[in-house]
């Protein structure tokens, strides 16, 4: 192999050091958590660049997520003296939208198209279904939204949908009529960013052998959690020259409940005649406890390829296993903790909290906001799904495209402008009637209603004349206000949060230019010689005409009409990272996520919460033995996250989905070695008749840590705060024996699930339950 500086090779072990400089043929390293699989694919594009067996145009790196796409980039940064920002190195869906605003005429689509993020399609798929007059009860919006994504995954068009009944029957029919929709409206939903070029590099003999050509070397991170269609695309990006690296680990296979087809790496070893599979046995990740922990609980598994793990790093502290009595107390134990780390010097972005399901995050996250402590949500509904921020996109989006009809509909009455159902629904039939979008049919609805349409869309247009010029700032800022959403919110009771997310919005373009270099001087990267195809910073790419030969754009040009505005471009921005809170950005913060966004990602401390049979393994799995098995893998996937110290927690009572739950611990649990474990709560304490001594212990204790600090208190005060005792209400000022004066802030549930949050000023913001707490009302 060619010479390469040492300091890039040296810190690999021989296995490692053996894959990163294979020959450029097909590999595949298949090997478990923190053996390094990421770190020889990244080293590897080092590697092939710095000896210059390719030109990093030439090279093409996919995924998981955006988080890790983004440290894959810094990493290479960090490694090699070039400028990496326009690489193409992403998610499939971020590197299919890179290539479709490439390729938009080919791919017949508006130059500005947007994307659907999932909220947004189920709107569009309810909006069809009632459309064609169908039942919602028969026809779930939500489960016809799966159909269709479904169907797009397995490279399914309507035409090509299985047709054996009228259900089948119908469900197709309905999934033609949501394509003609997007189609008309411009939009694409993230199965489609998929399909469409995969369609595209199927059907375009010059296209394809473009990119296989340009594409020496591309590189699969995650390889086990590919579905049928990702594979199909990653065939179409390979040429006969083209040298596929993949790189994944059938124990972290977690996707198999979206298609995610493990059978892919034998196909993949099989049809591109893989030689040799290497395999990593050393874990540089964690340690040992942790390890051991992770290891025992696989080995449950029957369906396995077989592989060890191993560490030089010792045994380290043991797995912490922590009981509470609610899911209250968990996230105040839990924050607590953290803040403790913190103190003890872990930055906070080094704290991760994992959950297995997305509504676990709201109580965690009421207890880290209560508190004060800055976190970061990911893959969750964040900052981009909130409806003031969605209100002010959709008028952004109508700037770009005002037959956008899904953006149409969700502000053309919002703050109201006497446009009313009625009305709406004249201007649906005659949009249906004409194949038009509602923008161009307002002409057809007359009187009052028809009339305010047309002052609508003078609106739209007057926003888009007004801003042209302006910066991304200057923009957002100016549609804030003439859209009246700022005075509206003004005048709202509760609009003070939301106006604050508005100005948040301004400083996530603000800082979205700065990060993406647009307006400024765009790096060039060095040329291709096989391509002559040349990126420069994301979303800046020349539309290659058929065949595609790119020219070497070095700036965005206007001119041409080849380049999307910084507005098109923080639209898609705001589409593809929805969830990714961009409100705390630059902020040292903790980590928040499900297990499944938190794959291929490491952090120092890491908290497995909510580990109840139900939740985590999900009773969704519970029946059947796969399920089950990709619930062991998903767990196998937590724990391995962890470097230094893991925390495992339960709790015997949650409230989801507006219920209460009585848990069991997860099996999961009893699956761990007990010697790597160390129980923080002894398992001897007695629950059963201490619920509600516990459970305000955890609160007035303030640590959460046992149950002592509540156990003199045996009686509860005479005018006790219960569903039949004093009505309390918010905004009422309350005296707790321990805490002092506050003022009720959330008044939830009822009977012994009532419960009050409550602001004690010094003593901060508090939830109690109120079948507990001794509450006197003050005034
Ligand atoms: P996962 O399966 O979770 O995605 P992985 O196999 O991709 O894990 P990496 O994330 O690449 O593993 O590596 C895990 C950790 O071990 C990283 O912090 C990485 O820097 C470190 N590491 C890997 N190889 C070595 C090595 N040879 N020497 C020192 N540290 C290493
Ligand atoms: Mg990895």
């Amino acid at each position: 192999a060619p010479a390469a500086p040492t300091s890039l090779l040296n810190n690999l072990n021989p296995e490692q050091l053996a894959a990163v400089t294979l020959p450029s043929r097909p590999a595949l390293i298949l090997a478990g958590a923190g053996s390094g699989k990421t770190r020889v694919l990244t080293t590897r594009i080092a590697w092939l660049i710095q000896t210059g067996q390719v030109s990093p145009a030439g090279v093409m790196a996919v995924t998981f997520t955006n988080k890790a796409a983004k440290e894959m980039l810094t990493r290479l940064g960090a490694m090699l003296p070039i400028p990496v920002r326009g690489m193409w190195i992403g998610t499939f869906h971020g590197l299919c939208n890179r290539f479709l605003r490439a390729h938009w005429k080919l791919a017949n689509l508006p130059q500005s198209f947007q994307i659907l993020d999932s909220q947004d399609q189920l709107s569009a798929v309810r909006r069809v279904i009632k459309a064609m007059n169908l039942d919602e009860e028969r026809f779930v919006p939500k489960q016809v939204t799966w159909f269709i994504a479904g169907s797009k995954e397995e490279g399914l068009r309507p035409r090509d949908v299985q047709v054996r009944d009228e259900q089948s029957r119908t469900l197709a029919a309905i999934y033609q009529a949501y394509e003609d929709q997007c189609q008309r409206e411009g939009v694409v939903d993230f199965a489609e960013l998929m399909l469409r070029t995969y369609e595209l590099m199927r059907d375009q003999p010059a296209l394809r052998e473009h990119y296989q050509r340009r594409f020496r070397h591309v590189l699969v991170d995650e390889f086990q959690d590919t579905n049928r269609l990702q594979y199909a695309w990653l065939k179409a990006f390979a040429g006969p020259e083209t040298s596929v690296f993949a790189v994944g680990d059938d124990d972290q296979s977690i996707y198999a409940f979206r298609g995610a087809q493990v059978g892919n790496m034998s196909d993949f070893e099989r049809e591109f005649h893989v030689e040799q599979v290497i395999k990593l046995e050393r874990n540089y990740r964690s340690f040992g406890n942790i390890l051991d922990s992770a290891n025992a609980l696989i080995s449950h598994n029957t369906r396995r390829l077989g592989k060890n793990l191993r560490t030089e790093a010792g045994p380290g502290e043991p797995v912490r296993v922590y009981e509470s009595t609610s899911d209250y107390a968990e996230a105040q134990w839990l924050l607590e903790e953290a803040q403790q780390l913190h103190r003890d010097g872990t930055p906070r972005s080094e704290i991760a909290i994992l959950y297995r399901s997305n509504a676990q995050s709201r109580v965690l996250e009421s207890a880290l906001f209560n508190a004060g402590i800055p976190y970061r949500v990911y893959g969750g509904l964040r900052f981009f799904e909130r409806a003031e921020i969605k209100h002010a996109l959709a008028y952004l989006r109508l700037l770009e495209n005002p037959n956008d009809d899904t953006s149409y509909l969700r502000v053309v009455n919002f703050p109201t402008r006497g446009i009313g159902a009625r009305t709406l629904e004249q201007l649906q039939d005659a949009a249906r009637a004409t194949g038009r979008s509602l923008y161009q049919s307002v002409g057809a609805v007359t009187g009052k209603g028809g009339a305010n349409l047309a002052a609508f869309n003078t609106l739209v247009d007057a926003m888009r004349d007004n801003t042209r010029g302006l910066t991304l700032r200057e923009i957002i800022e100016h549609v804030v206000q003439a859209s009246g959403l700022a005075d509206f919110y003004r005048n709202e009771k509760e609009g003070r949060e939301r106006l604050e997310n508005l100005d948040e919005l301004v400083n996530a373009a603000e800082a979205f230019v700065t990060q993406e270099g647009f307006g400024k001087d765009a790096v060039a990267l060095p040329v291709d010689e096989h391509a002559g195809a040349v990126v420069v910073s994301p979303g800046t790419i020349a539309e290659g005409d058929p065949p595609a030969v790119a020219r070497t754009e070095q700036a965005p040009d206007a001119e041409t009409g080849e380049i999307m505005s910084p507005l098109a471009a923080f639209l898609t921005h705001a589409a593809l990272e929805a969830g990714d809170n961009q409100a705390q950005a630059g902020q040292d913060a903790i980590q928040l996520m499900t297990v499944h966004a938190a794959k291929g990602l490491e952090f120092d401390c890491v908290f497995i919460t909510g580990l109840e049979e139900g939740l985590f393994p999900h009773e969704n799995s519970l029946s059947d033995y796969d399920g089950l098995e990709e619930e062991r893998r998903l767990m196998y996937v937590a724990i391995t996250r962890a470097r230094r110290r893991l925390y495992l927690s339960h709790s015997q009572t949650r409230m989801l989905h507006g219920q209460t739950r009585y848990n069991i611990k997860s099996r999961f649990l009893e699956e761990l070695p007990e010697a790597a474990l160390k129980w923080i709560t002894p398992k001897a304490q007695a629950f059963g008749s201490g619920y509600a001594r516990d459970y305000r212990a955890a609160w007035s204790s303030g640590s959460g840590r046992g149950s002592a600090a509540g156990a003199g208190e045996k009686t509860l005060a005479p005018k006790v705060a219960t569903s039949e005792g004093v009505a309390l209400r918010t905004g009422q000022s309350v005296f707790h024996t321990k805490f002092g004066e506050g003022v009720i802030v959330t008044l939830e549930g009822s009977g012994a699930d009532a419960r009050a949050q409550i602001n004690f000023g010094r003593h901060g913001m508090k939830w109690l339950a109120l079948s507990v707490a001794k509450l006197t009302p003050v005034d």
